[in-house]
């Protein structure tokens, strides 16, 4: 199978089976905007729970927020977002398409490219050479291409009961300003205004430093984490959910003291490596990937991309930075807010009194939760040859997702609409529910059909109410990946399914 195949299948699974649908479909779609389905939002809160409970119920020294999506601009402008948050745009003189520069393979300047003249599929070809920016257009090939501009990032927008354009025009009527002037004028008037959708989660816990290391007593080193939306105005959306303008991120700040950061920054890489590996059938298909000195942004010591091998290659998943002081200091310095740790356990190195005063260094583990959805659905997709209950020759498709990811842990299946199998059916389901175990209670169509659209939506266990279980009180129990059956009693069904779960 092909990346385009396997990725094509996937979306067509996500949407039939109700995991992923586009937004607004049914006015042609929102470019790179996706919806969570039914099954879909059930499998990103797993995720998002498992990396919660990991990141902070199972640890003392990290503790959780959930922060306002907008913030004061000033926080922008400290972290570098205005300034710096931009990625450089190429438009293809050729096809029109835009891309990303530094997305792009390098290609050796004055290599021969060959392209279809309007990017069409065929027709006249024109040839050309790799001019010195080292790429062509990822669409057609051609080497007819813009200069690269820097393009932010973020998402604007105006908070308030002031139109922004008002302003402007009250300000610009009449007085035959040039293009340059108009400009100007206009960032002016939506500047007083201005606010942005956060493009990371990560700046609210920077904010809040202060706050929640004194509320909660937390001493350094220790952390503070947030789970939520994420909007960014990428230039090129591409490959199903895995780049898309709004996501969900999973980020951690681990502030700790400066000259351990190092340690904290391989502690970090290891813990988020076995995390994602857990859930994991292929194990090799993650890595870790440490950037070069030259990849390294100026305030960062250390960096590492956890990445997922996707079915087009090697790409992002979670990055690992070491931030240095960088983050707090840049607040301090913008809000006038003193934004350091007093240690009292330390003595001062220059006084040798008791206390020292510092700026903590930050470790940042920074997941995408969406792109999380789509690595673990990729890892899990299998496709297997056997024959069906008539003995013809048929794929079998399956989600082997681990059981604590799957949107159900177990499917309630009565053989029969009648002899009383769904009263017995709904009875094992009602106490999933009071456990708080998601089950499905399905009762349409034969159960060889039942059986299989269950395996397709990752439902590690199905539990079959029979004519024995009306003589004996007995189910069976239906394992997805090696379809085996055994019988159990209806009374432990709950139990069951949980201690199979844990053990998983
Ligand atoms: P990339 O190089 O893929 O653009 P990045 O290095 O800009 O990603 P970070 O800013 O480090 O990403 O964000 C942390 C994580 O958030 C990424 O590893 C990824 O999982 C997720 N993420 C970032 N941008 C997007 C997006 N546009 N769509 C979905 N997930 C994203």
């Amino acid at each position: 199978m092909n990346a385009t195949d396997t990725i094509q299948k996937l979306v067509s699974l996500s949407k039939r089976r109700g995991f992923v649908f586009q937004s607004s479909e049914i006015y042609g779609g929102l470019k790179s905007a996706y919806d969570y389905g039914p099954l879909g939002v059930e499998l990103k809160r797993n995720i998002a729970s498992e990396w919660w409970k990991s990141i902070v119920h199972e640890r003392e020294d990290v503790v959780g927020i959930d922060a306002s999506i907008m913030m004061h601009p000033s926080v922008w402008k400290a972290s570098g977002h205005l300034a710096g948050f931009s990625d450089p745009l190429v438009d293809c003189l050729n096809c029109k398409e835009r891309f990303r520069a530094d997305k792009q393979p390098k290609v050796e300047p004055g290599t021969e490219t060959v392209w279809v003249k309007g990017g069409k599929s065929s027709g006249e070809k024109v040839k050309g050479v790799v001019g010195a920016c080292g790429y062509v257009c990822p669409h057609c090939a051609s080497s007819q291409l813009s200069d690269e501009r820097q393009f932010n990032l973020m998402f604007r927008t105006s908070i308030g009961p002031v139109d922004p354009l008002d302003e402007f025009l009250n300000e610009v009527q009449g007085k035959g300003l040039s293009r340059q002037e108009l400009r100007a004028k206009l960032e002016e008037a939506i500047r007083s205004s201005a606010i942005y959708l956060r493009p990371e989660t990560a700046q609210a816990m920077f904010v809040q430093f202060n706050n929640v290391q004194q509320t909660m007593s937390m001493k350094v080193p220790f952390g503070i984490a947030q789970q939520g939306k994420s909007f960014r105005n990428e230039v090129t959306t591409e490959k199903f959910i895995f780049r898309t303008c709004e996501f969900e991120q999973m980020e951690m700040e681990f502030f700790c003291e400066p000259g351990t950061q190092k340690e904290w920054h391989t502690y970090w890489v290891q813990s988020r490596m076995d995390w994602w590996k857990r859930f994991a059938n292929d194990k090799t298909a993650f890595r870790d990937r440490w950037h070069e000195e030259s990849e390294l942004a100026h305030y960062a010591d250390a960096c590492v991309d956890i990445e997922y091998r996707y079915p087009w290659g090697w790409d992002e998943l979670e990055g690992v930075a070491s931030r240095t002081d960088y983050d707090l200091t840049q607040h301090q310095k913008e809000s006038g807010v003193k934004l350091s740790y007093f240690d009292q356990q330390k003595n001062d190195p220059t006084t040798g009194k008791p206390g020292v005063r510092y700026i903590p260094y930050v470790i940042e583990p920074a997941a995408g939760l969406t792109r999380a959805c789509l690595a673990y659905l990729c890892d899990a997709y299998a496709e297997e040859e056997g024959t069906d209950a008539e003995g013809e020759n048929k794929t079998r498709v399956l989600l082997k997702l681990h059981p604590k990811l799957a949107p159900y842990k177990a499917a309630v299946l009565p053989l029969l609409k009648k002899e009383g199998m769904p009263d017995v059916a709904r009875k094992i389901v009602a106490d999933f529910y009071k456990a708080g175990v998601n089950a499905s209670f399905d009762e349409q169509q034969s159960i060889g059909k039942r059986y299989s659209r269950h395996d397709e939506i990752g439902t590690p266990y199905c539990l079959t109410v029979d004519h024995q279980t009306l003589t004996d009180q007995t189910v069976t129990i239906r394992d997805r990946d090696t379809t085996r059956q055994e019988r159990i009693s209806v009374d432990r069904a709950l139990e069951v399914v949980k201690a199979r779960i844990n053990e998983s």
